[in-house]
């Protein structure tokens, strides 16, 4: 059985679900708020009934009521991976199998164990964690990109995402079992291998392009496709939004859909300004892929009907609405298979106390993670080459084995690397990565590019703290 399979294997499922994210979008307040309590008792339950690392967990409090939220200490990525064989609610999920399934690259979006879709964050903080995703998790996804990822999420007017008469181009991180990646691999299987005829269409209308492609070869197998929609990180867009401002692209853009790092004002501006079409912004996390849309007022709007967000300081201390937080306490509402309450995610964002104008009751939010800079370097003709963050990030982390490392572009034509205290033997670290980086460069036509090993600590976001893993120092030309 394919993941395709497994996914549409209940396709009741798949309508009541649709139906239930149509319903709260009509009244988040009410019925949004409903289906939040049903969902996250019937997780405790299911944790508790099927998670040994979980039953432990909740037995630390009183057996009398169902545990509230609150009470449930949070927990981090390294606690969850270290007892990975004691997390998942199906018994069958070890890490050992898992990793052997991840470890072949043609597995991508295969059905682990005949029904679960797995993918692995790339590891921006700290060790990568490997997620499951069960049916029920994959038909909420599904339910939200069909609702609200256009921007329609009062529920009024909803919109199917996917259009047969369309062409989808999707630019991300390859070569892993990354969440885009395999999500979209997902929905082209169930193009190909399922359901006939109702989704036949979908396999041929969508193609998936690796981020780490030299821009302006990216930019001609996009101009080949010639696709309605592009699908991609924010500085990827932003990127080929240059190449179509300066006409080396020629893209008829409907729709530009974003997501996986932060979108700023300038690569927004940009962006639209370049396609002169819609532009939907995503903010999603490999433990929860869609955790808000943007609606017409460029509003981040949380899926408060699926997802619980608690914004808290650095010691894990709940902070007031309107103030930025250090980081999250992520629960995931629709996933059973492998539980996720309180897990603290290093994401800084703010509630925004003022309701928005378009209508929709769910809270509005601001993410302030994820700012990672793109690079321009020259070439030794003194050509200007653009390096996406994501694609500097996958070369590295998959090259090097490393996660805790800053690239910094230090000169027009000069990188330097640096690595937390952490990291054991940087030396061999910056071998590796010196390695992997010098191939990508090459590619790139930067041959001509030295790189640093930089002795120095590694530059933080000034607010937050956070390790910024792509840094333009650059002295302005
Ligand atoms: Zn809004």
């Amino acid at each position: 059985m394919t993941s395709a399979q497994a996914s549409l294997a209940a396709p009741w499922l798949w309508a009541q679900t649709l139906a239930e994210t149509f319903a709260a979008g009509l009244d988040p307040l009410g019925v949004g708020r409903r289906q939040r309590d049903a969902r996250l008792a019937r997780l405790l339950d299911a944790s508790r009934a099927g998670s040994p690392f979980y039953r432990e967990r909740l037995a630390a409090l009183p057996a009398t009521a169902r545990p509230r939220l609150v009470d449930i200490a949070p927990v981090g990525k390294a606690e969850l991976m270290g007892r990975f064989d004691d997390w998942a609610t199906d018994r069958r999920i070890t890490r050992a199998g898992v990793e052997r399934f991840l470890s072949d690259p043609a597995r991508l979006a295969d059905a682990y164990l005949g029904e679960y879709l797995v993918w692995t964050s790339s590891g921006t903080s700290g060790e990568p964690g490997i997620f499951v995703q069960d049916a029920p998790s994959l038909a909420a996804f599904d339910a939200l990109d069909a609702l609200r990822l256009r921007g329609v999420g009062t529920g009024l007017a909803p919109l199917v995402p996917w259009n047969p008469a369309q062409r989808y181009a999707f630019v991300a991180a390859t070569g892993g079992h990354f969440a885009g990646g395999a999500s979209i691999e997902r929905l082209r299987r169930i193009g190909a291998a399922s359901i006939p005829p109702l989704l036949q269409w979908l396999a041929p209308v969508i193609r998936a392009y690796s981020v780490q492609t030299p821009l302006r070869e990216l930019a001609r197998q996009l101009q080949a496709w010639a696709p309605n929609v592009l699908i991609t990180y924010p500085s990827c867009a932003a990127a080929l939004a240059q190449q179509q401002s300066e006409g080396a692209l020629h893209l008829k853009l409907a729709e530009v859909w974003v997501g996986g790092e932060q979108l700023s004002a300038e690569q927004r501006t940009r962006i639209r300004a370049a396609f002169g079409c819609a532009l939907r912004n995503n903010y999603g996390a490999s433990e929860f892929f869609s955790m808000a849309w943007e609606c017409r007022h460029d509003h981040l709007h949380l899926n408060a009907d699926w997802v619980i967000i608690e914004p808290v300081d650095d010691r894990l201390r709940p902070v007031p609405i309107g103030s930025p937080s250090h980081s999250v306490l992520l629960t995931n509402l629709a996933n059973r298979v492998q539980p996720l309450l309180r897990y603290r995610l290093d994401d800084s964002l703010r509630f925004v106390a003022e309701r928005c104008p378009c209508g929709s009751a769910f809270p509005v939010i601001e993410v302030q993670g994820r700012s990672d800079q793109t690079l321009v370097l020259r070439d030794a003709r003194g050509r200007a080459v653009t390096l996406l963050p994501l694609a500097l990030m996958t070369v590295i982390e998959e090259g090097a084995q490393v996660t805790q490392f800053q690239l910094l572009g230090t000169g027009p034509s000069a990188l330097e690397l640096r690595f937390e205290a952490t990291q054991p033997d940087p030396a061999a670290a910056f071998g590796r990565a010196r390695g992997a980086l010098e191939a990508y460069l090459a590619q790139h036509g930067l041959a001509n590019v030295t790189l640093a090993h930089g002795n120095a600590a590694p530059l933080r976001q000034p607010r937050s703290g956070k390790l910024m893993r792509v840094v333009d120092r650059r002295p302005a030309e």
